[in-house]
């Protein structure tokens, strides 16, 4: 990266990155694959704490990244066009950020070189989840969106 060109996340609107650039913002926290229900009637969005199946919920990775829509037909691909109307995308994801205009936060791998500080800064959800292949009902796991995420600390 130049000092003086600014990075491609700071210059680039969603829909002008590239494919490599746009893969590049995910930060991995895992909270995107994460099952969720919606009231009918109020349209308020509950997170769970279940995983898709294809997910390892050690690493917060798709098992068949490339494959997943094909396995898994619920699997959102997410669009620059999506980004604002994904009300339940989470308020630290990269997307929704640079969609809101905000910058990153110094934890996100593209600034700090890893993606042990998105664990470390509480915002994964790795070892706070089951996965689906293991819950039942999940009306039964519904939970308080602050026990996955470090949210409060990053609005
Ligand atoms: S919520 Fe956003 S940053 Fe987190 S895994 Fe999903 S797309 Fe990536
Ligand atoms: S198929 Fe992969 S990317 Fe899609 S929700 Fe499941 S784990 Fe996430």
């Amino acid at each position: 990266m130049s000092a003086n060109k600014p990075p491609f996340w700071k210059s680039k609107t969603l829909e002008k990155m590239s494919e490599n650039e746009w893969e590049s913002l995910c930060d991995g926290c895992g909270l995107c694959c994460l099952h969720k229900l919606e009231d009918e009637q109020t349209e308020d969005v509950s997170y769970t704490n279940v995983a898709c199946r294809l997910l390892n919920i050690n690493t917060c990775r798709c098992n068949q990244y490339t494959k997943r829509k094909k396995l898994v037909p619920d699997c959102v691909i997410l669009k620059p066009k999506d980004v604002q109307k994904f009300k339940w995308l989470p308020p630290t994801c990269a997307y929704r950020l640079i969609s809101e205009g905000k910058d990153l936060y110094p934890w996100h791998p593209l600034l700090s070189g890893s993606s042990q500080t998105v664990i470390n800064a509480g915002i994964s959800i790795s070892g706070k989840v089951i996965s689906e292949r293991n819950a039942g009902d999940l009306q039964d796991h519904i939970i308080d969106f602050h026990e996955l995420s470090s949210e409060a600390d990053h609005e």
